[in-house]
């Protein structure tokens, strides 16, 4: 478990994401992480990087309880970890996991006792810990002494390979090293991140094989845009295909302005499309043709998409179920009446040089033909008739859940 979320085993798989908020800032990091979680993440990690930081992460908690977001916050630590912890005491106990990068504890002699530390309080508040690495921030020390080895045998590992055997090990000696030191093993993650698709398939089906601690998975620095998006994806549907993966994060670079949560929507996209798990109404659209000259069935499309997106924070409590919902929207007549028939509910739209007409199929039959300059409108209207007569438990809204405001709060 993390916080109140089950991680592991047979549990469903989680979708995490980070803030690039400074954390010294409350309002602007709890306003993100409100905005993370509404938009589906279940558990969100904060940047705990200076003593301004830590002191400022039992407010964050607290503020974020009061708004009734529960998310498990964890603390991502590097360097200085070990006394943060021990000198904020309030935010050891807020956070709901420690991620602890073991090419980032500390050097030498120091290594251990700082590690030991960070473990140390681990047990003291009953948290689990993520021990995550990075090809970015390798022990050098470590790898440098495994060069050194291999330089020596018949016949060496080549660099990348030895790169990835030394995340490995570092991961795993140090997950060794934790539970010597009285953590418990159903206490630990791994994650061992690189930025290549293909080594990151390789090292974690190698880390399947060598433990069975869950595993945290993603591309670090998958980069920004369509790129970010293709390289995740590509090395963690092969991984989540074979089995492996208990909670994914998806590291995209927001373009300037973008919000964070798309890493989020990637996400959960990623999992439902594979048919793993459900999250929000998906709809099913064709590219479009010749036979689609005006942009009116991609706006409508969009339309929809967004539509289903936003109103799912409110629907998740009031209509469950609701996120299996598949929805088309077809621009021709071509492959349009076939695909809406498969669909909960479709709408063919008209191509170019047919009857001005879109009908409507609610599970398979047609029930109404749309036409005129409000078929977005009235589309959307069925979309909701049908989603209300369907999830909403006796057909009507219920009363006993709590709705949570997802308003940005203001300064004090
Ligand atoms: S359904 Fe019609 S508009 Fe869409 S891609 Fe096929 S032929 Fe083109």
């Amino acid at each position: 478990m993390i916080g109140n979320v089950p991680v592991g085993g047979n549990s469903p798989i989680v979708v995490q994401s980070m803030t690039n908020t400074d954390t010294v800032d409350p309002i602007a990091t709890v306003n993100q992480i409100v905005e993370l979680w509404s938009a589906g993440s279940e558990l969100v990690r904060i940047t705990v990087n200076s003593a301004e930081a830590a002191a400022r992460v039992s407010e964050i908690r607290q503020r974020l309880d009061d708004m009734g977001c529960t998310v498990p916050l964890i603390g991502d630590f590097h360097f200085n970890g070990h006394k943060l912890l021990k000198a904020y005491p309030d935010c050891a106990k807020s956070l709901a996991k420690y991620r602890i990068n073991p090419g980032n504890v500390g050097k030498g002699n120091k290594r251990d006792d700082q590690f030991s530390s960070m473990i140390e309080t681990a047990i003291e508040y009953d948290k689990p810990v993520r021990i995550g690495v990075n090809w970015g921030s390798l022990d050098q020390e470590k790898m440098a002494r495994m060069m050194d080895s291999n330089a020596k045998l018949a016949e060496p590992l080549t660099s990348e390979a030895l790169m990835r055997e030394a995340l490995i090990q570092s991961a795993l000696e140090s997950a060794e090293q934790a539970e010597a030191l009285g953590l418990a093993s159903n206490k630990i993650i791994i994650s061992c991140k690189v930025s290549a698709v293909q080594d990151l398939i390789t090292v974690y089906r190698d880390l399947a094989e060598r433990c069975q601690y869950p595993l945290h998975l993603g591309l670090t620095e998958a980069g920004m845009g369509s790129k970010g998006i293709v390289a995740s994806t590509a090395a963690i549907a092969i991984l989540l295909q074979e089995g492996i993966g208990d909670t994914i994060r998806i590291s995209l670079t927001p373009e300037p302005g973008e919000s964070r949560t798309k890493e989020v929507i990637v996400a959960q996209e990623i999992l439902q499309t594979m048919g793993i798990r459900s999250f929000t109404p998906l709809v099913t659209a064709c590219p479009g043709c010749g036979r689609t000259t005006s942009t009116f069935f991609q706006e409508l499309a969009q339309n929809i998409q967004s539509f289903l997106r936003e109103k799912m924070p409110v629907w998740r409590s009031l209509y469950p179920g609701v996120e299996s919902l598949n929805v088309a929207v077809m621009g021709c007549v071509v492959n349009g009446p076939g695909e809406s028939k498969l669909a909960n509910i479709g709408i063919s739209l008209p191509g170019t040089g047919e009857i001005p007409v879109a009908p409507v199929f609610v599970d398979g039959q047609k029930t109404v033909t749309l036409k005129g300059d409000n078929i977005a409108e009235e589309f959307q209207r069925i979309v909701e008739d049908y989603i209300y007569k369907n999830y909403a438990e006796g057909g009507k809204l219920r009363s006993d859940k709590k709705i949570i405001p997802v308003t940005p709060i203001s300064i004090d």
